[in-house]
């Protein structure tokens, strides 16, 4: 069995409609597929109306990646099976999501005063309805040539964290977040804790902290981590207590990874939907739930 639980459409950031990634996650052999959108769950309905067009079983699981910052450090929570109606979690996405909008702005008006000729009208068409982020800015440094590649544009130079264009967006207490995620039925796994590649991560101590306040698990299998850091976060799972998970964070052609290129153990996975009451893994068209 073959799953994936932390993918994008363009519901956030990613380039796949929420159709078009599910009939992909089908195509490459998936068995499970977790849509994990940036602060929403508006790609849900169009990504459950689209398995039962599947020639293959594909069962949705229904998720967020929630925003979240401790100490100034960013951090992304995944929530799997959370009642999408519960109305405390609901108004903390519609907060984050709707101040990415004046965050973006303002991004572009600090590249426009260092001299990239980008306009907000061109990076809401790119980011269309979905959550708009920091992918659609550097695409739009893309059409202007600014960069080469949306990469390009996460550097000190430009828009990563603390770069000369970066502005911070609202983020919510990770300890909020797993509080408000447990309350709504979900489970939440901490996303790439240590991709230090992204900029400054969080202690092991701040980790160990979250897993007492009810944090179910941490991914492990992400691009962003090395072998060494996936062993330790391995052996750091194993002594709190925590669930370990895979998963390729796919963002379409916005990112240089493949659907299922990472995966989450059959076995963790029947415990997250084991511990989740909020909603249920959709089975898809042709076969039993996965
Ligand atoms: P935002 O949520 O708007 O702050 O943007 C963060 C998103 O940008 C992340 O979720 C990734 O999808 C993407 N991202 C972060 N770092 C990089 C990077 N170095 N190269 C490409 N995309 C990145
Ligand atoms: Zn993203
Ligand atoms: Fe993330
Ligand atoms: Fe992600």
């Amino acid at each position: 069995m073959r799953i994936d639980l932390h993918t994008h459409s363009t519901a956030s950031d990613g380039t796949d409609t929420p159709a078009e990634l599910v009939r992909n996650a089908a195509a490459a052999g998936l068995d499970v597929v977790a849509l994990t959108d940036h602060d929403t769950t508006r790609g849900h309905a169009e990504a459950t109306a689209a398995l039962s067009g599947l020639e293959r079983p594909l069962t949705l699981v229904t998720g967020a990646e929630i925003s979240c910052a401790l100490d100034g450090v960013s951090l992304h929570l995944l929530a799997y099976l959370f009642d999408p109606a519960e109305p405390e979690l609901l108004r903390e996405r519609e907060l984050l999501r709707d101040d990415r909008v004046p965050r973006a702005r303002a991004m572009v008006a600090k590249l426009q005063e260092l001299g990239v000729p980008v306009e907000w009208e061109q990076v809401a068409r790119i980011a269309g309805d979905g959550t708009v982020g920091r992918p659609h800015v550097a695409a739009a440094m893309v059409e202007v040539g600014a960069v080469a590649t949306v990469s390009d544009a996460f550097t000190e130079e430009w828009i990563a964290d603390g770069g000369r264009a970066h502005v911070v967006k609202h983020e919510l207490d990770p300890f909020t977040a797993v509080r408000l995620v447990k309350a709504a039925g979900g489970v939440a796994v901490f996303a790439h804790p240590a991709a230090v590649k992204r900029g400054r991560t969080v202690p092991e101590e701040a980790i160990a902290e979250l897993a007492a306040a009810g944090l179910d698990g941490i991914e492990v299998d992400h691009m962003d981590h090395d072998e060494p850091t996936r062993a330790r976060l391995r052996v750091l799972a194993g002594d709190l207590g925590l669930l370990t998970t895979g998963s390729s964070d796919y963002h379409g052609s916005r990112k240089d990874v493949a659907l299922g290129q990472y995966t989450t153990d059959p076995e963790i996975y029947g415990e997250i939907t084991r511990r989740a009451t909020g909603a249920f893994p959709v089975p898809g068209a042709g076969g039993s739930p996965a």
